[in-house]
This record gives C-alpha cells, sequence and structure tokens, in this order.
C-alpha cells in the first residue's frame, strides 16, 4: 500500500484513490518570464518520481501542469522587450519543455495555458462574488475575503489572530501577508496592451484563481493529489484551497504533496549570491542530466537538498558502480527474468512509504554488494543473474540514471563497428589499432560472449 505525507493533515496516509485504479494529478507549473531553475527541477523531478512510482504501482495517472502565461513578472517581460505576451511566453514554454525532456522527467498529458481559461476563471471569481465570499475594490479589482472562509489557513497552520480581515495585497508572491488577496487585477498603466475584459472591466486574473479553474476545469470539483514547491504552500495553495471549497461548497484536493527547498552551498539560491543555476549552467559544468537526478532523487523530497557542483563526482561514481556491477552480469547473462530478486520487496517497501528514495537506493547498494560477492563466488545462476538484470531494469524505470550506451557518440558507434568488420576477417593488427584508438578517445572496448561492450572511462 503507497503511503504518502499530506500537508494538509500533516500525517503519513494509505493513499487511496478517488475512482479505483485510476489517479488525478495536478502539478502547478512554471511562469514563463525566464529559464527555470535547478530548485524548480528538484519539485519537478519529485513530482516525476510520484508518478513513476504510482504506475509502477499499477495506477493509471492523468497529470495536468499549468503554464501561468500571465502574470506580473509575464506582463513586465514583455513589456520591457515590446514582444507580444504570447511571444514571450512562447518562447520560454519551449526551454522549460526542452529541460524537461533533457532530464528525462515524463511530460503531463496535458500543459493548459492560463490564457485560454480566462472564462473559467471569471465564472468562479462570479460565484464568489454571489456567494460573498469576495467583493470588488475601489479600483474594480476583485479580492477574496478570507474573514467568510473560517477553514482560511488550514493548510498552513495559521492561527486566526494572524489574519488580517478587510486588508488587501495584490502581490500574489508575497509569502508574508495574510490578508484578501487578488482574484481580479484592474488594469494599470504599466499592464500596456495587456488585459481581458470582464464583467469588473478591462483587467487579468490573479495567479491563484488560474489553478483553481484548470484544475476543475480538467478534473471536476475533486481529484486525488496536488502537488508543488513548499514555496507554494502559502500563499498558493492556501489561497487555491479557499476559492475552489468556497465556490463550489466540496472537498477539493484529497493529498497535498509538497517537496522542499534546493539549497545551493547551504545557502537559498539568489543571483545577488551568484548561487543561481538554470540547467544549461549544470551541462556547461559538465553534469550529465543521470547524474542531476542521482542528486535529486539520493535525498528524501521532503529534506533540503545540498546542491553544489562538486557533488557531480559523487554521483559519477555512484552511477559507475551500478553500470560495473550491470556490466558483471551481462557477462554471464543479457536475459532478463520474469521475475524479481528478493531484494525488491524491501526496495518497494521503501518506496511506499512516502517515497522513500534515500533508503531504497540504500537497499538496492546493499543488494549490489551482496550480489558482486556471489559473482566473486562465481556462485550466481544464470536464472537469478535473469533476475538481477530485471532489477536494474526495475530500477531505472523509477530512477532513470542509467544511460543506455552511455550516449556514445556516432563518430565511436563507427569505430565499433569497423572494428567488428575486421575482427569477422580476421584482421587481428588493424582490430587492435582500433581498439587502442577507442581507448584513446576515452572508450574501454571489451569482447563479451554477447557482443562487444564499451564503457566510457
Ligand atoms: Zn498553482
Amino acid at each position: 500500500m503507497l503511503r504518502f505525507y499530506n500537508s494538509l493533515t500533516q500525517k503519513k496516509e494509505d493513499f487511496k484513490p478517488i475512482e479505483k485504479g485510476k489517479v488525478k494529478l495536478y502539478t502547478c507549473g512554471p511562469t514563463v518570464y525566464d529559464y527555470s531553475h535547478i530548485g524548480n527541477f528538484r519539485t519537478f523531478l519529485f513530482e516525476d518520481l510520484l508518478k513513476r512510482v504510482l504506475t509502477a504501482f499499477g495506477y493509471e495517472v492523468y497529470h495536468i501542469m499549468n503554464i501561468t502565461d500571465v502574470d506580473d513578472k509575464t506582463i513586465k517581460k514583455a513589456n520591457d522587450e515590446n514582444k507580444d505576451l504570447k511571444e514571450v511566453a512562447l518562447r520560454y514554454t519551449e526551454a522549460f519543455k526542452n529541460d524537461i525532456r533533457s532530464l528525462k522527467i515524463n511530460e503531463a498529458d496535458l500543459y493548459p495555458n492560463a490564457t485560454d481559461h480566462i472564462e473559467e476563471m471569471v465564472k468562479i471569481i462570479k460565484i464568489l462574488i454571489e456567494k460573498d465570499f469576495a467583493y470588488v475594490s475601489e479600483d474594480n479589482s476583485v479580492f477574496f475575503k478570507i474573514s467568510n472562509y473560517p477553514d482560511y489557513g488550514n493548510l498552513v497552520k495559521i492561527s486566526k489572530s494572524n489574519i488580517n480581515d478587510n486588508q488587501q495585497v495584490s502581490d500574489e508572491y508575497g509569502l508574508d501577508n495574510v490578508n484578501d488577496f487578488a482574484l481580479w487585477k484592474s488594469h494599470k498603466e504599466e499592464d500596456g496592451k495587456f488585459y481581458w475584459d470582464s464583467p469588473w472591466g478591462k483587467g487579468r486574473p490573479g495567479w491563484h484563481i488560474e489553478c483553481s479553474a484548470m484544475s476543475t476545469h480538467y478534473f471536476g470539483n475533486h481529484f486525488d493529489i496536488h502537488c508543488g514547491g513548499v514555496d507554494n504552500k502559502f500563499p498558493h495553495h492556501e489561497n487555491e484551497i479557499a476559492q475552489s471549497v468556497c465556490a463550489f461548497n466540496e472537498p477539493f484536493v484529497n493529498y497535498w504533496l509538497h517537496s522542499e527547498f534546493l539549497l545551493v552551498e547551504d545557502q537559498k539560491m539568489s543571483k545577488s549570491l551568484k548561487n543561481y543555476y538554470i540547467l544549461s549552467d549544470l551541462f556547461d559544468n559538465g553534469f550529465s542530466p543521470e547524474e542531476f537526478r542521482f542528486i535529486m532523487l539520493s535525498s528524501h523530497y521532503r529534506s533540503r537538498v545540498n546542491f553544489s557542483m562538486d557533488r557531480k563526482d559523487e554521483a559519477r561514481s555512484a552511477i559507475k558502480r551500478i553500470k560495473e556491477f550491470e556490466s558483471r552480469l551481462l557477462d554471464i547473462t543479457n536475459e532478463k527474468s520474469n521475475e524479481l530478486p528478493k531484494a525488491v520487496k524491501l526496495f518497494n517497501q521503501h518506496l511506499c512509504n512516502d517515497l522513500d528514495t534515500p533508503n531504497a537506493l540504500a537497499e538496492f547498494y546493499n543488494w549490489i554488494r551482496l550480489t558482486n560477492q556471489q559473482i566473486d563466488h562465481k556462485n550466481l545462476s544464470l536464472d537469478e543473474a535473469a533476475q538481477a538484470n530485471a532489477f536494474i531494469f526495475y530500477f531505472n524505470s523509477i530512477f532513470d540514471i542509467l544511460s543506455p550506451n552511455d550516449n556514445v557518440p556516432e563518430e565511436i558507434m563507427r569505430l565499433v563497428q569497423m572494428r567488428e568488420q575486421h575482427r569477422s576477417n580476421k584482421e587481428w593488427e588493424k582490430s587492435d589499432l582500433l581498439r587502442d584508438d577507442l581507448l584513446s578517445k576515452g572508450w574501454l572496448l571489451k569482447d563479451t560472449p554477447n557482443g562487444p561492450k564499451l564503457t566510457k572511462i
């Protein structure tokens, strides 16, 4: 049975989907005014892990991730560059999707744009006004009235005395204020040509209402899991709950899961500290996507992870251990059994326990150590080796840190093929020369009963 820590109840709970075998998962997506940073990718990798584990345990997951293509930041960027909002959003949406693919994050089933759902947002705001959960301010913005919703603050456990009744804040990202928040922001001069018509005049929606509108539009008013980074908990998710519950008078989301912060060299990432990285900075520094995945997944998603460029070596040698082991197994057989070794049971128990990847990894490495000993003593049977191959395959379906063929460049593959030609012509000297050539290019070639095997050195 899968168990997750639910931020709403602050407890680990058995996971039971609303509809048997199916999971509706909504995750907050990027604001497309710039490249996503590696802290964002920590969250996206956690969500990817959750999906992979749910899938491995037989669930059919339907995943929606919104694209925030209208807010203060996107509008400012478009105005600064004198470009259309759509053009700016498209540029960074494409960049985001490229990054997702390069990190082997499985894509969502749908990436709806906020600007394609303004109508649904207006509809919810109208309901909230009718039910007296929202009011129109003097400048024709609309605010949610938190004092009319007694459960406000339940997600982040805000004490009622900290709630400022009747004070409005239109900064969507402010973390300190517990005030009435903006559902609709009236048009201001600095917004330029970007606005939509509404019953309250020209303006644009607030950030929070977009997620309430899109999640309920696609999933219905009540669905299974909502995720995000811990920084989304307040005010964003608290406000989403308030809006949705008050508009629809139904439970909103059953399980709220949040991943912790990523620190860089023990500090919060910031441009001014010069420890702010986007994905291409990592690749420029020689990181592979698999190495970054390893560092993120070797910490529990609810613990802070401390990133530094130095951790590349640690990740590299950890991955190398698995690859060397895999290579020894392939010397025995490249068959994959339908059965898995017993160690999988403990590995799965850790994953079931709120996605405990550090302990699942520890279990996996322990199994590698023991199986290596069996190989040393020549007492690993063909069957056991085939089961071990199946475990590695299963392990990689969750962690995805073993790249097939080490992404062998075409030039190297050509040399391997040439050498195979020489070998079949029994031209041993030429074949040896090519092997030396490969070695000088950083690739160790070994002939095995299953054909030539390349390892990057
Ligand atoms: Zn959201």
